[in-house]
């Protein structure tokens, strides 16, 4: 059994209080570990070594910040395999894909060290001779960052590798399922010589260290990853003090399937895209329409793929899906597939509890949805895809933006037309064509309406923690 520290004022500690929270093995059930439950002397301790640093480490050049960032990148990689194992085992998903994810931490790092070295003002012409504008960007202050279980690195790296690139220091509210794999990975990055307090990382609740950070007037920008349900609370406990913020929110993805398209690559995109870490991704497929002359077509590969997924424990065994990572998890598919039922939609495949141990659920797809059902209107976060057909375009474009989410969404097709009216027209932040993934490492990531606002990735993911100074100079007195 683990008994974890937390990272606070520079410091690996129990923290103040004497109540712990525990981290489950969603592939046995078992308590692996025990961290510290922080109290609110413990966050006032974080944010006020975290400002106490601020100084320091906004005033380095970029290409000093940027140096650590490497250094860090690179102890992270030495270790992948460790902290992706203790991953595994928090979270539940295939061990090639946590290493994959702590891989990829590492190189968020390291690429934002690289943007961190770009950034540029601007200087504009005066409006009088011998005056001239100069625009230029500083770090915002303390940021907060609180992200969630499904890719407890990753979404912390985006975090961690913006602020730290832009001269912020941080502290992170680190997600309460998963805390072990973050806190390993922070512990490897400050191999590197970065000064006291530059990063700090507590454990607890969210619901009741969450507040207790966002309130604390040192805190200057607040980077939220998770639930739109809890991203509400984290603006409104975020406004009094008018923090910037940023909100990567939850996502109810369609996935639109033209008759033109290439089946065989929109078949394996629609399995990667809804059964990957068992749906468990704000970008997972939810919802998919395709056109009527190919739905059964669609429909028998879709299912031949999603039943040719092995599950597992990816601790132990080979597999491509592991066991949900909550209880919580399956018991929203199972009401979504059982309401789906109830309103006259079909079983293709799944649907069920495969293991008696574990949180385990097999992929599940649904047939003949409509969208009075709980599948095509809620974020199942789950191993669970309805299918629909449409005949026209317009109507497929019209359903995919049914929904108050905008996220992103997925569309494959042959024509460059079809292409651009699902590109133009669907209404959300991120569209892949031709591809299963709406992200890359150096192009914004963010979502419209109620998947939040704001970016990360990319350089705007950067510009979240600067802000803007002009500078108007006279140069004869
Ligand atoms: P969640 O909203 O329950 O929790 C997210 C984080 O917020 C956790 O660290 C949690 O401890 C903390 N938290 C909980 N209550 C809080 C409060 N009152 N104040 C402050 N912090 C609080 O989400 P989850 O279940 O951990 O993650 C799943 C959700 O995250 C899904 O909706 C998913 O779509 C979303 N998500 C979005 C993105 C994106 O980039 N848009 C990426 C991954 C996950």
């Amino acid at each position: 059994m683990i008994e974890q520290k937390m990272l606070i004022g520079g410091e690996w500690t129990k923290g103040a209080g004497s109540e712990t929270i525990t981290v489950i093995n969603p592939a046995t059930e078992e308590v692996i570990a025990t961290a510290p439950a922080a109290v609110e002397q413990d966050i006032e301790e974080a944010v006020n070594v975290a400002d106490a640093a601020f100084g320091d480490w906004s005033r380095l050049t970029p290409y000093a910040r940027g140096a650590l960032l490497r250094e860090a990148s690179e102890y992270v990689r030495q270790s992948a395999d460790r902290i992706a194992m203790l991953m595994t085992m928090e979270q539940g998903k295939p061990l090639a894909e946590a290493k994959g994810e702590v891989l990829k931490g590492a190189d968020i790092l390291r690429y934002y060290a690289e943007e961190g070295e770009r950034v540029c003002g601007r200087i504009i012409p005066g409006d009088k001779a011998n005056v001239e504008s100069r625009v230029i960007y500083q770090p915002i202050g303390v940021a907060a960052a609180i992200s969630p279980w499904n890719y407890p690195i990753e979404l912390l790296a985006w975090k961690l590798g913006g602020a730290l690139a832009a001269g912020c220091t941080i502290v992170c509210k680190l997600p309460s399922e998963t805390p072990l794999s973050p806190l390993m990975f922070i512990e490897c990055m400050l191999k590197a010589p970065f000064p006291r307090g530059v990063v700090n990382a507590a454990t607890g609740k969210g619901a009741a260290i969450g507040p207790l950070l966002l309130k604390n007037p040192k805190i200057k920008k607040v980077a939220f990853t998770g639930s739109t349900a809890v991203g509400r609370e984290v603006l409104a406990n975020s406004m009094p003090g008018l923090k910037k913020v940023s909100l990567e929110l939850g996502g109810s993805l369609p996935m639109i399937v033209h008759s033109d398209c290439d089946l065989e690559k929109a078949g394996a995109g629609a399995v990667r895209r809804s059964f990957r870490n068992m749906g468990q991704i704000c970008i997972a497929v939810n919802r998919i329409y395709v056109q009527r002359r190919i739905y059964e077509e669609f429909l028998s590969l879709f299912k031949a793929k999603a039943e040719a997924l092995i599950i597992g424990d990816g601790a132990k065994e080979a597999c491509d899906v592991g066991p949900m990572c909550t209880l919580k998890g399956i018991e929203t598919t199972q009401r979504h597939i059982e309401d789906a039922l109830e309103k006259g939609a079909t079983l293709v495949c799944g649907g069920s509890v495969p293991r008696k141990r574990g949180y385990f659920f097999e992929p599940s797809i649904l047939r003949d949805v409509n969208h009075g059902m709980l599948v095509m209107r809620e974020e199942t976060f789950g191993p669970l895809v309805g299918v629909m057909p449409y005949d026209e375009l317009d109507e497929a474009i019209a359903l995919a933006n049914d929904t108050d989410y905008g996220l992103a969404a997925i569309v494959y097709t042959n024509s460059l037309y079809t292409a651009k009216r699902c590109a133009d027209e669907i209404q959300a932040g991120n569209i892949a064509v031709n591809n299963p993934d709406a992200g890359v490492m150096n192009a914004p990531y963010g979502g419209w309406k109620d998947s939040g606002f704001g970016h990360e990735h990319g350089p705007e993911g950067l510009y979240e923690y600067l802000r803007i100074k002009h500078v108007k100079m006279c140069y004869k007195p």
